[in-house]
């Protein structure tokens, strides 16, 4: 008997999971068997390997075969097992030679000629690779441009299964094998901001007026606080949401190609490294909420607005409008970071660590807060702030009303102060913040847990006699916490030790206590 171990990846949910395909060559009747939990497309593999090894010319072994894919626990799904089977029946019958293949893992679909197909999700099975410590990754050429930003990791292209015997036995040319190793060139303006001529973020410069709600967005993105806004329709709401990725710190390196792993899964394609903006993702109200939190079709996962929207901004638009189970749903991203999906038989969770803009009409009709000009009827006015439930509002730290701007605003010839020079008071405080948190789990004001912030993170005394006395009026002690997250953020905007009396009472306006907020 001969073997041959073969590095395999299969994407489960937006991660990728290394395997590993083992092959066992034995004498006995011609035959093949796979073992370790092989789902419909894995089983017809088989085939599509048997008919690509013959199609590139290599003798496929007139022997019996037993393929075991491990670790057992990890669910093997979907083509991309189809390569590294092959080059493990080529390697186990001794036509290929196994010094390359401990460094490298092999990832596509074969098609009967033998030709190289993409596998779904390739960046975040590159990715997988990268973290295994494999040295190479070999992919489908028409997709190995796409992930040649990925560093520490060669990845190389290959056409067909052909091209990769021939790179493994050193028979390849240049002109066979696409190789893209780490420190690709990087694309043409590039700089920390990612290339800013092919993405165009909505500068805070565009916005008119609208002093407070421009304020409200620097605090929510100093401290990731999530943000909910009321306003007549056309007042600005969705101009101001949409600067929110403009005020946000850069996304890391890492956050970055996970963020790019994520939307080559849902099959969007974007190159890692492309831009370190954070993500802005806007679903229509009538999203289902498997649209808005993800679905599975056949073992494969498509993740839905709350991951796509991972390191970045959920925003809902007329969120009254969106169904309950969608809005309900966004609970548990909100505690955990993550959408724990069951369905069709998969089970699993997704990132989904995103900061929530809100908007909302006042009423059904719009018009609630132009004097006269509303017809709605009681009921269906409160009905219709009710699909807004107190446990998913309770999640939100900064509620605002936003005006129309005065017509001086509107014709004003002075400039707006711009997203950047907001950016870098933002990034000054979220600096204060990583210092005061170093060495906690915890990245901004916003993620501080309750215990943690009653027992460590007090105001000075005059900041306490404020929250006391709103305490007193209040009942509702979660509430109070916001608040107090809200005056960590205002005292690291604001350069300073500890939030007192002024930053809590801003604090307090943020929240919305002195406004009914719908
Ligand atoms: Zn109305």
């Amino acid at each position: 008997m001969s073997l041959a171990t073969v590095s395999g990846i299969v994407v489960n949910g937006v991660r990728g999971e290394l395997v590993r395909v083992e092959v066992a060559v034995s004498d006995g009747l011609p035959s093949i068997g796979i073992v370790g939990l092989p789902d419909a497309s894995v089983s017809e593999a088989k085939s599509r390997a048997r008919c690509a090894v013959d199609s590139s010319g290599w003798p496929w072994p007139n022997k019996r075969i037993t393929v075991s894919l491990s670790p057992a626990e990890v669910r093997k799904h979907g083509a991309g097992l189809d390569l590294p089977l092959a080059v493990g029946v080529l390697a186990a019958s001794g036509e290929l030679p196994h010094t390359e293949l401990e460094a490298t893992a092999f990832l596509g679909e074969l098609g009967l000629d033998g030709k190289l197909h993409r596998a779904q999700g390739t960046l975040a099975a590159v990715l997988a690779a990268r973290s295994a410590g494999l040295r190479r990754v070999v992919v489908s050429s028409d997709v190995a441009a796409d992930v040649a930003g990925v560093p520490d990791i060669d990845v190389w292209g290959a056409a067909s299964l052909g091209q990769v015997c021939r790179l493994l036995t050193g028979q390849g040319s240049d002109a066979d094998v696409e190789s893209t190793t780490a420190g690709h060139p990087a694309p043409e303006h590039v700089d920390e901001e990612g290339p800013q001529v092919r993405l165009h973020v909505p500068d805070l410069a565009d916005v008119r007026g609208q002093a407070i709600p421009r304020w409200a967005l620097e605090v929510a993105a100093a401290g990731g606080h999530h943000v909910a806004m009321v306003g007549s329709p056309g007042v600005g709401k969705t101009l101001l949401a949409t600067r929110l990725p403009g005020l946000l710190p850069a996304l890391s390196e890492e956050e970055s190609l996970e963020v790019a792993a994520i939307h080559s899964v849902a099959g969007l394609s974007s190159m890692p490294g492309a831009t370190r903006r954070p993500p802005f993702q806007a679903p229509h109200h009538s999203a289902s909420s498997a649209s808005l939190l993800g679905a599975v079709h056949g073992g494969r996962v498509t993740p839905g607005s709350a991951t796509l929207a991972h390191h970045g901004v959920l925003f809902l638009d007329e969120a009254p409008e969106f169904c309950r189970p969608a809005l309900e749903g966004l609970r548990q991203p909100l505690e955990s970071g993550h959408v724990a999906l069951h369905r069709a038989g998969w089970r699993g969770s997704l990132p989904a660590r995103f900061q929530l803009v809100l908007a909302a009409n006042p009423c059904p009709c719009g018009m609630r807060m132009t004097p006269g000009g509303c017809s709605c009827p009681p009921m269906s006015v409160q009905r219709y702030a009710s699909r807004l439930s107190g446990p998913l509002m309770d999640r939100i730290d900064i509620r605002l009303t936003v005006q129309r701007p005065s017509d001086g605003e509107l014709q004003s010839t002075v400039p707006a102060e711009s997203s950047a020079v907001v950016r870098e008071r933002v990034e000054a405080a979220r600096e204060r913040t990583h210092r005061r948190l170093a060495g906690s789990p915890w990245r901004c004001n916003a993620q501080i847990p309750t215990g943690q912030l009653r027992s460590h993170w007090k105001p000075d005394s005059g900041g306490a006699e404020v929250l006391q006395e709103s305490e007193r009026r209040s009942t509702n002690l979660r509430g109070s916490d916001r608040v107090l997250r809200m005056a960590w953020t205002l005292a690291d905007l604001a350069g300073r030790d500890r939030p007192g009396r002024h930053e809590v009472t801003a604090a307090l306006t943020l929240r919305g206590a002195q406004t009914s907020w719908l």
